[in-house]
Order: C-alpha cells, then sequence, then structure tokens
C-alpha cells in the first residue's frame, strides 16, 4: 500500500505578487479606495455598494487567471507591491478575501512581504527576500514594466521566472503558460546566480 505524502511535505513554490497594474487597473478603483473601504467596513460591516466595490476593484479576468494558478500550484505567496506601505498582512488578506481571492489570503508565506527600500529597485528587494528566505523552491514574479524595476533581462528573467504584465491589460490567459514553466523551472534557478 503507497502512502500520499502529506501536504506539509510538500514543497511549496513561492509566488511574489504585485498588485497595480497585474490585479488593479486603477480605472477606477485604487488602492487608496480599498484603504477607505477598508475603514468604512470596520465599521459598518453592512454599508451599501460594499460588495459591488470589492468585485471592482480588482479586473475580473485578472482574478480568475491568478486564481486558476493558485489552484494548480498551490504557491505560498509573497507581496511585493507599493500596497505595503498603507496595508498590513491583515488587511491585504482582507482585500483578497472580499476580491474573491482566498485562496491568496490563506497562503501568505510566512515571510509574506518583500519590501522595497527607497531607492530600491524591485529586483534588489526580491533579491534580498531570497537570499534569506529561499529554500530552493520554484519560483514565480508577476509584476508590470513599470513597477517591475530591474526584473527585465534579469538573471530571473533569464531563467522564466519573471511575468510582467502590461498596465491597463494586467495579468490574462496568456500569462498562465509562463507562469506553469516558472514553476517547473526550479533547476534552472539558483539564487545566487547573477
Ligand atoms: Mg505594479
Amino acid at each position: 500500500m503507497t502512502t500520499q505524502p502529506a501536504p506539509s511535505n510538500v514543497i511549496r513554490p513561492t509566488l511574489f505578487l504585485d498588485i497595480d497594474d497585474t490585479l488593479c487597473l486603477n480605472s477606477p478603483l485604487t488602492g487608496h479606495d480599498a484603504l477607505l473601504a477598508l475603514r468604512a467596513t470596520a465599521t459598518d460591516a453592512e454599508a451599501p455598494g460594499q460588495s459591488e466595490f470589492w468585485s471592482s476593484l480588482f479586473h475580473r479576468l485578472s482574478v480568475d487567471v491568478l486564481e486558476c494558478v493558485m489552484r494548480e500550484h498551490r504557491p505560498r505567496v509573497v507581496i511585493t507591491s507599493s500596497w505595503l506601505l498603507h496595508f498590513d498582512d491583515q488587511m491585504l488578506k482582507a482585500v483578497f478575501h472580499r476580491t474573491g481571492l482566498s485562496s491568496v489570503a490563506e497562503s501568505f508565506h510566512d515571510h509574506w512581504d518583500a519590501q522595497q527600500d527607497r531607492g530600491m529597485t524591485r529586483l534588489e528587494a526580491i533579491t534580498r527576500w531570497l537570499e534569506n528566505h529561499h529554500r530552493g523552491e520554484p519560483i514565480a514574479i508577476i509584476d508590470d514594466i513599470e513597477s517591475g524595476t530591474g526584473l527585465r533581462g534579469s538573471h530571473m528573467d533569464r531563467a522564466g521566472c519573471v511575468i510582467l504584465c502590461e498596465p491597463n491589460v494586467g495579468l490574462h490567459a496568456q500569462h498562465v503558460s509562463a507562469i506553469n514553466t516558472a514553476f517547473g523551472a526550479a533547476h534552472r534557478f539558483r539564487a545566487a546566480s547573477r
């Protein structure tokens, strides 16, 4: 009789996730609106229009694509976003739950954020995280061509780990094959290689 490995023994990949221009297209709702809405629901859980607000905050097609990725690969999620300036982990989890991405809210990595210090590129922030926390698992980075500074042409990009979205488009179905490839590319990626 064979025994399936316990889920805790399975190496889960790590997904670095940006928010603006990957999920939130800022047209018209933005992170600032989300911050105000969270404060409103903290005082009035039945505030009218809340459901419509949260279903409009993120681009629905992008939510559907990310949900498929979460279901397929069960990655642990590290947030790499300017939203880190204003949202803590509990606030971000509330946002993901309310926007239909409970799978993300429930998959935060123990080290769930890759903070970008002033003057630091997104590449440098992710590299620092990897140096401290990477355990050889496959990684994928979902960002966009504007906020994903330093990522294009980097060693991570050359290893097939970087998915750069377009502003006003966000994450879409044609990115899925690249994400699948990234999560299958552990043998080609080494955190120490530059
Ligand atoms: Mg962005």
